[in-house]
């Protein structure tokens, strides 16, 4: 059985975000997401939250995706999950330093473990989760960018 961990913030889960995942599921058997914390971003919604849109996203998919929390080295998670795979998107240039030196570092760490970075779809290019929380909280439309969970969710937050 070939698996894989991709690990992000999905602060919240977005249509790019799931580009990537039905990608992945493509080349491996078993995906595990791992909803982790961004050190250098403060979150919108809380990990539950987080994890609660993604598996309703994902339902459909449900034999073959596990969704779970994580915080630590991701190294160590990858490798209880018998795992030596880490998938990361790419959307354009501007995220090609920033996941290059990363996975480089991941390399150094850990030599058994690749990254395998995956091309969204160009209509997701522009796609994140922080767009799409400015869209939100200016009640603008977001259909078509996120899952429906996603949408409902963004609504009950910045309608209070
Ligand atoms: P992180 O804070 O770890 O970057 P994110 O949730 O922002 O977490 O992103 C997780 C992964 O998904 C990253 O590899 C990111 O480049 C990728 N990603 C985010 N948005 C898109 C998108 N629109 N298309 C393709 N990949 C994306």
């Amino acid at each position: 059985m070939r698996t894989a961990v991709y690990p992000g913030t999905f602060d919240p889960v977005t249509n790019g975000h799931m580009d990537i995942i039905e990608r992945a599921l493509k080349l491996f058997d078993r995906l595990y997401v791992v909803v982790g914390e961004n050190p250098q971003k403060s979150a919108t919604f809380t990990a539950e939250e987080r994890m609660l849109m993604l598996k309703d996203a994902l339902k459909k998919h449900n034999s073959r995706i596990v969704v779970e929390h994580f915080e630590g080295l991701l190294l160590n998670y990858v490798k209880k999950k018998k795992s030596n795979v880490v998938i990361r998107g790419l959307r354009a240039i501007s995220d090609f330093e920033f996941e290059f030196s990363r996975a480089l570092l991941n390399r150094e760490l850990s030599k058994d473990i690749e990254t395998i970075f995956i091309m969204t779809k160009d209509d997701y290019a522009f796609l994140s989760s922080s767009i799409i929380k400015e869209i939100a909280m200016f009640n603008g439309p977001v259909k078509g960018f996120v899952p429906e969970i996603v949408e409902k969710k963004l609504k009950e937050k910045f309608s209070k």
